[in-house]
């Protein structure tokens, strides 16, 4: 039961969608966000078709927003390549531009949102703030995704770990001809990278990496993609030029974990409910709709013990066949058995891209 306005860390996709459907619920939620500004997360910035229908039910547009339409999906392994249409029209946009505008459509809904506001670890249900002050909620929505927060913190993922690396590119003409209309992904050995055109003219180059590939260019992001440039021409031509900012990385993503029921009154929604590889564009999907749900079950007067039950296994279905595909994605032998199967066979990237949505 929440005796108090429900708070809720992090302001990312699945932090806002919980504040948006709070606040619609007439429970007037905080949401604090460490960031002052918003810059762009790491993430690929795809946006998938039931991404874009979750981000309309809460009231925003991608489109009208400036993302790119996305209709066909580009798979490239070493020399050979594939291209299939997505089962229904996806798009591009920067997560600066996409997560602005959820905070601003969840402000406008009611919710109180603090920018500038650090959680620092969690305690007997009270929540340390990074200026030494403190909260006391009854009920708490951890949305704080891809970073941990002491007291709550998800099990280390074990053996080779995947982290993720992000570069804004420069679109060029060439760029902006070649990924028209598509998202790329490029698979190799020990990973994958998406590549995909922005609202704003730039491309988003995303790469999930495995520690050991990581490791064998010596720790350096540049390095690793000039390696990745020397085995695949697709990707030397586009990168050529191309990298403008400097790498952002996440160290351990623990991809396929989903949380469990665990405190009775912390709702853990987005990342911290369950890490769908990326490699399926939806893990933007899994943080809205956990975010609505968790806000739908606290306005029920749902503990969180069900809550966090039930969403695990809704995402066990797309989980599970993405965690498959991005195994047999990043061995050269599989990731080129996939390619020329769905040279072959496109409706079969169709199938897979169904089985992954939430
Ligand atoms: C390499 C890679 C590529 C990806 N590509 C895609 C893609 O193309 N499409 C897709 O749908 N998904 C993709 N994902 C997944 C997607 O990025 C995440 O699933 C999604 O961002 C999760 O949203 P979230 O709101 O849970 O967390 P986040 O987006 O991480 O947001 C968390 C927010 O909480 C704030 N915060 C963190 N800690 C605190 C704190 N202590 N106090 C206050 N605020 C805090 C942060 O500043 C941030 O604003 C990708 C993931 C990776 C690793």
């Amino acid at each position: 039961m929440c005796r108090t306005a429900p708070l809720i860390i992090g302001g990312g996709p699945a932090g806002a969608a919980a504040a948006v459907n709070l606040a619609r619920a007439g429970l007037k939620p905080l949401l604090i966000e460490r960031n002052i500004e918003t810059s762009d997360a790491l993430c690929g910035g795809f946006l998938s078709w039931t991404t874009i229908r979750r981000l309309r039910e809460l009231g925003v547009d991608p489109l009208a927003l400036g993302a790119r339409p996305v209709e066909t999906l580009a798979l490239f392994s070493g020399h050979s390549s594939a291209t299939a249409r997505l089962p229904a029209l996806a798009a591009a946009l920067s997560r600066r531009t996409l997560d602005a505008a959820l905070l601003t459509c969840a402000s406008a809904a009611g919710a109180r949102v603090e920018r500038g506001v650090s959680a620092r670890a969690l305690e007997q249900g009270r929540v340390r703030l990074g200026d030494g002050g403190e909260i006391a909620a009854s009920c708490l929505i951890l949305a704080t995704g891809k970073h941990e927060l002491r007291g709550a913190v998800r099990p280390h993922p074990s053996g080779d770990t995947a982290l993720g690396l992000r570069w804004r590119l420069r679109g060029s003409a060439t760029l902006a001809r070649l990924t028209s209309g598509r998202i790329e992904l490029h698979l190799f050995r020990g990973g994958y990278a998406g590549l995909v055109m922005q609202e704003d003219g730039s491309a988003n180059l995303c790469l999930a990496v495995r520690r050991s590939r990581f490791s064998e260019a010596e720790g350096r992001p540049e390095q690793l993609l000039a390696a990745l440039a020397e085995e695949s021409p697709a990707l030397a031509i586009r990168l050529a030029g191309a990298i403008v900012s400097p790498a952002q990385a996440i160290a351990n993503v623990p991809y396929g974990w989903r949380a469990q029921a665990g405190d009775p009154d912390l709702y853990r929604v987005g990342d911290q409910a369950g890490v769908i590889p990326s490699l399926a564009g939806e893990g933007i999907a899994v943080a809205i709709l956990s975010g609505q749900a968790a806000a739908d079950a606290i306005a029920r007067g749902e503990p969180a013990g069900n809550f966090q039950r039930t969403f695990s296994r809704r995402l066990w279905g797309p989980i599970t066949p993405a965690h498959l595909l991005w195994r047999a994605a990043e061995i050269p032998a599989t990731a080129s058995l996939l390619v020329g199967a769905v040279a072959i066979a496109p409706s079969l990237a169709s199938l897979a891209a169904r089985l992954t949505r939430v």
